[in-house]
């Protein structure tokens, strides 16, 4: 029953892989047509935050579709989008208040960096036009977003499309220089990022984005709670926007609303994807203050970033029914509280071979997997740990996100997890229980290749 290129007309994202074929969610859990059940660690890509088959959001949507499933934003406004932008505003740091909905995270990484070169043109400042951006760090596969990406392998292809982003070292407890703690390198202390700034010129630089707590690029890294407060500081003084990528830790996966919301302070622009809509419609979205769209509104009357699907009915009617439905079930709360036990948990995997590192936040955890626990050697890349990991864990009848690449660009192996946040305890358990089965599995079967 599992389908793989070419025997379907559908362009599968793997032309090498079989895929089972899904026809039912509930809750943590998929079941194929034939009838197994896989428990959905990872929430598809870090997206079905609700869990799956939650019928309110899908009446929402059907019932905004009934009455009204498109309209341009360009023409008409209507009530979905009023709704939508309106809780995301009440739920966004600081002063950020104006909502831009848009339909993937890429998409409105693209936008809230031309946001910030639009901006500083609009108010005078027509040389600020650099971006910087940390690397390993994933901002999205448009080529905009990919050029601010710190992702080698993605960008290989494609180098000659792409415009030059400054980019400066993540904060990568595991692997930089002073392991997280103080006194912190250059790269924890965010002095990477004033000394970029230096050398570019202030009067150059529009923007530094990055992810409050990394994404899969660095296996759910977390960085000392002083590196933002520095960021911030570096930021006002140089006149430069800080941009928060919250598309994959926003939304309450790692405890709060947004996962900058841990470290005191609040960035100028912040972009939401993945969980805004649960995975019930593609949905993304830019949140910035009214003091920087003012700016706009006076200068040149319009983001210049026109999509068809932006603004779109059906799409934030199910934001805003996911929204709704966080705060009634108090979910991100449950979040909060469900993190520590999902990370003492996992943290019995630290004893198995090749775990180098549990760590994470919240229901985000990353997986580092290494050849030598001792020295933190990764696997050569030519041994697609992370992969053949993956699937002996579909297998076992879990999901998890497999990524490469992080620990030197090239080799590198992870598997995240980002269950939903409706996750039981028993079920944290068959994640840890079906995760060992696979990794056991994964190590047999490369013993078997190198033999
Ligand atoms: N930013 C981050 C941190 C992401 O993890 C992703 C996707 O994984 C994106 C941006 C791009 O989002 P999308 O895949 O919806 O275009």
């Amino acid at each position: 029953m599992d389908r793989g290129y070419p025997d379907t007309h559908v362009f599968f994202r793997k032309l090498t892989t079989r895929y089972p074929l899904v026809v039912r969610g509930e809750g943590c859990w998929l079941y194929d047509a034939e009838g197994r059940a896989y428990l959905d660690a990872c929430g598809g890509a870090f997206v079905s935050s609700l869990g799956h088959g939650v019928a309110q959001i899908a009446d929402a949507m059907a019932d905004q579709a009934r009455r009204v499933a498109y309209v341009s934003g360009a023409a008409m406004t209507h009530d979905a989008v009023e709704d939508f932008a309106g809780q995301l505003a009440a739920l966004a740091p600081g002063d950020l208040d104006k909502v831009y909905p848009l339909s993937s995270g890429s998409d409105a990484i693209e936008a809230s960096l031309k946001l910030a070169r639009q901006y500083c043109v609009d108010a005078g400042r027509p040389t600020k036009h650099k971006i910087i951006a940390l690397t390993p760090a994933y901002h999205g596969n448009t080529l905009l977003a990919l050029s601010a990406s710190g992702r080698d392998h993605y960008k290989t292809l494609f180098r000659d499309w792409l415009i030059d982003v400054v980019q400066i070292p993540a904060p990568y407890p595991y692997r930089c220089e002073c392991g997280g703690s103080a006194p912190h390198c250059d790269a924890c202390s965010a002095e990477h990022l004033a000394a970029a700034i230096d050398r570019e010129g202030a009067e150059n630089v529009a923007a530094f984005i990055a992810e409050p707590i990394g994404g899969s690029s660095t296996g759910a890294s977390v960085p000392p709670v002083e590196y933002f407060r520095r960021v911030r500081e570096i930021c006002d003084e140089h006149e430069v926007l800080f941009i928060a990528d919250e598309v994959l830790v926003g939304a309450g996966r790692t405890g709060s609303w947004s996962a900058i919301d841990g470290f005191g302070v609040a960035p100028d622009i912040a972009v939401y994807g993945k969980g805004i809509a649960a995975g019930f419609a593609p949905l993304a979205a830019v949140v910035a203050p009214q003091r920087i769209v003012d700016v706009l509104a006076h200068g040149s009357g319009a983001l210049v970033h026109a999509q068809t699907y932006s603004h779109h009915p059906v799409s934030c009617a199910a934001g805003a029914a996911t929204l709704r439905y966080l705060r009634e079930r108090k979910l991100v709360e449950r979040c909060a509280a469900m993190g520590p036990v999902f990370h003492r948990k996992l943290a019995a995997l630290c004893s198995l071979p090749h775990v180098g590192d549990v760590r994470g936040r919240g229901l985000l955890a990353g997986v580092e997997f290494v050849e030598d626990k001792e020295t933190r050697l990764p696997f050569p890349r030519s041994a697609h740990f992370a992969e053949s990991f993956a699937a002996a864990a579909l297998d076992a009848g879990l999901i998890v996100w497999p990524n490469v690449g992080q620990a030197n660009g090239v080799d590198g192996d992870l598997a995240m997890l980002a269950p939903p946040f409706v996750i039981e305890e028993s079920e944290i358990d068959a994640v840890v229980t079906r995760f060992a089965e696979a990794l056991d599995v994964t190590i047999r079967q490369m013993g078997a290749r190198t033999v």
